[in-house]
């Protein structure tokens, strides 16, 4: 399992291996040390059932999608068929920008899910058991003011 752990003073994403475990890490924005607590699910890349940054319990899904690269999908798509309609060729311009936006729907349908921790945001790729329930804004609105409050920041 690939953990991207978020510091709680700056908010860098920092890589971490739950296989190698480590009980602490440095962080490469601030310099600040994080302590990390691996629970034998998250090293086994089982399930995951407590946040080894936060140690919060509560967890949901989305799609891992770089919104850029469906973006970048959509404006090219857009820019040749802005070309195909200047020359009077409606239909292919509609195709082109249906394709682009279909492209987008297969991108989109092909990842795979994540795991993102309410609390401090930290990320978990991996083979595990996909059993967290999708995101509710207000059990997030719950959750971060709590953490924020724990690690000071309000
Ligand atoms: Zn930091
Ligand atoms: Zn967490």
């Amino acid at each position: 399992m690939q953990i991207i752990a978020k510091c709680p003073t700056c908010d860098a994403g920092l890589p971490v291996s739950a296989r190698e475990a480590p009980s602490a890490i440095t962080c490469g924005g601030c310099g600040r040390d994080i302590t990390l607590a691996f629970s034998e699910d998250l090293k086994a890349d089982r399930a995951i059932d407590r946040c080894p940054v936060c140690e919060g319990s509560d967890f949901y899904i989305r799609k891992d999608f770089d919104p850029k690269i469906g973006l970048t999908v959509v404006v090219i798509g857009a820019i040749i068929s802005g070309i195909f309609y200047w020359f009077g060729k409606d239909l292919v311009a509609y195709s082109i920008l249906a394709a682009a936006a279909l492209i987008d729907l297969v991108i989109y349908g092909r990842l795979k899910d994540l795991t993102v921790c309410y609390r401090c945001h930290s990320e978990f790729r991996g083979t595990y058991e996909r059993r967290a329930p999708s995101f509710d804004l207000h059990t997030a609105d719950v959750l971060e003011l709590e953490y924020e409050r724990k690690i000071g920041r309000r």
